[in-house]
């Protein structure tokens, strides 16, 4: 299985773990867009929103976890899905961008 976030799932690739569970993890992205930039994924390989039904709870309960464990429950954040070319979706394996940290436009880009 050549998928990065497969890799990440299973230690294979090192990353910056900021919370997991038996179903998902969730580390800090390598490229951060905000001063908290956090992806959130299934460690099951899901490939988009059409499967998300069966992990929707996990993800959303990490989201709430890592919120309050970066500090945002307060201060708010975003919650980000990616799908496809045109949204610039670059890993085909479902997740979630948490977003915080600095004020956030709407509507995005
Ligand atoms: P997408 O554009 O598919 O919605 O988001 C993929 C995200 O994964 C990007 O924000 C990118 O910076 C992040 N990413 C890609 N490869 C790695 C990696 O090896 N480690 C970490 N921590 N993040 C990654
Ligand atoms: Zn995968």
């Amino acid at each position: 299985m050549s998928c990065i976030f497969c890799k990440i799932a299973n230690k294979e690739i090192k990353s910056s773990i900021v919370h997991e569970t038996g179903r998902v993890i969730a580390f800090d992205d390598i490229a951060p867009q905000a001063p908290v930039h956090v992806v959130i994924i299934p460690k099951k390989h899901i490939l988009d929103v059409s499967g998300l039904n069966e992990v929707l709870e996990d993800i959303f309960s990490a989201v709430d976890q890592v919120a309050g464990i970066k500090g945002l429950r307060d201060s708010g954040f975003r919650v980000v899905m990616n799908k496809g070319m045109s949204a610039g979706q670059a890993v085909d394996h479902l997740h979630f961008h948490l977003l915080g940290g600095r004020s956030l436009n709407w509507p995005p880009g």
